[in-house]
């Protein structure tokens, strides 16, 4: 029986190009076709053209989305730019080389990055930095702290699914490991992220940042023999960055202190609405 003989009245054709357009998952389309239509009579636009308007929308719109996915799929603790980062502050960071970095051409040559420096001199905030435009670029990216990393390795072998985490790990083109060297690991730990690093090796690049020199990364990894194979490995293709200097956070708080500012009104509170590890 068709629809006619039902005498049933067909259904405009909006509501079967609602239909198909969420099926095509063309949400840009749908939501602006009736705008630009309006546009496009105004400009005396051909059908072409019109259509051509629609599907750069539906790209950028896109485009959008996936960056925001990627951002969500990293886990940053916070989004931070090299928009908000004082240079000046760090003269000890080679500045033209951190904005060469921020273009991400080491993430497509797979290289690494580690960033050394004493505690608030912006590593985090560097990384973060860096973290953000490799997903504007399209790379995936996963940010977490050593400390974490290893205890979410451990948890997934004793949960017999460390091959699938260790899969994801390789896989993500942008690794950033924060806060290597706070705390000394097991030699379990140690191996579980040794492995890591070698499974990365020229699949994907790796930022670490830590607050020891090189020459102090044994007491971390216990083992002399696996701290050596791992900074072979990590630093085949590096680049280095050095910040050394004072806290950022400290010379904050002392020039609040020097304006007359109560601690309270504001050094309390996260900047940028950070979440801070205790650091
Ligand atoms: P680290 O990881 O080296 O301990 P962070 O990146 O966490 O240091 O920096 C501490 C705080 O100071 C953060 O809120 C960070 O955004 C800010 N900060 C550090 N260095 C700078 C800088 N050069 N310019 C702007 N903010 C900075
Ligand atoms: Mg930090």
């Amino acid at each position: 029986m068709t629809v006619s003989a039902r005498n049933d009245s067909p259904a405009p054709p909006q509501v079967l190009l609602t239909h198909h357009l969420r099926q095509l998952k063309l949400p840009t389309f749908l939501r602006e076709y009736d705008k630009v239509a309006a546009e496009a009579a105004r400009e005396g636009l051909d059908h072409p053209r019109y259509l051509l308007r629609l599907a750069e929308l539906e790209l950028i719109d896109r485009e959008r989305r996936m960056v925001e996915r990627r951002i969500r799929a990293a886990h940053f603790p916070a989004v931070k730019s090299f928009d908000t980062f004082d240079f000046t502050a760090i003269p000890s960071l080679n500045k033209p080389l951190v904005l060469e970095l921020a273009r991400c051409e080491y993430a497509v040559a797979r290289e690494n990055i580690i960033a050394l420096g004493n505690s608030g001199t912006g590593k985090t905030h560097a990384s973060l930095a860096f973290g953000l435009a490799a997903c504007q670029r399209g790379f995936s990216v996963i940010f977490i702290t050593a400390a974490a990393l290893v205890h979410q390795l451990m948890e997934a072998r004793d949960e017999r699914r460390l091959l699938k985490l260790q899969a994801q790990l390789t896989t993500v083109k942008l690794l950033i490991i924060d806060e290597l060297g706070y705390v000394p690991l097991s030699q379990t730990g140690a191996e579980l992220l040794f492995e890591i690093f070698s499974q990365r090796h020229e699949r994907g690049s790796t930022i670490v940042n830590s607050n020891l020199p090189f020459e102090e990364w044994t007491t971390v990894f216990g083992s002399q023999r696996l701290t050596g194979a791992l900074l072979d490995r990590l630093t085949h293709h590096v680049h280095i960055l050095e910040l050394n200097g004072e806290s950022y956070r400290l010379k904050q708080s002392a020039a609040r202190r020097k304006r007359g500012q109560r601690p309270s009104d504001e050094a309390a509170k996260p900047i940028d609405g950070e979440i801070d590890p205790a650091n």
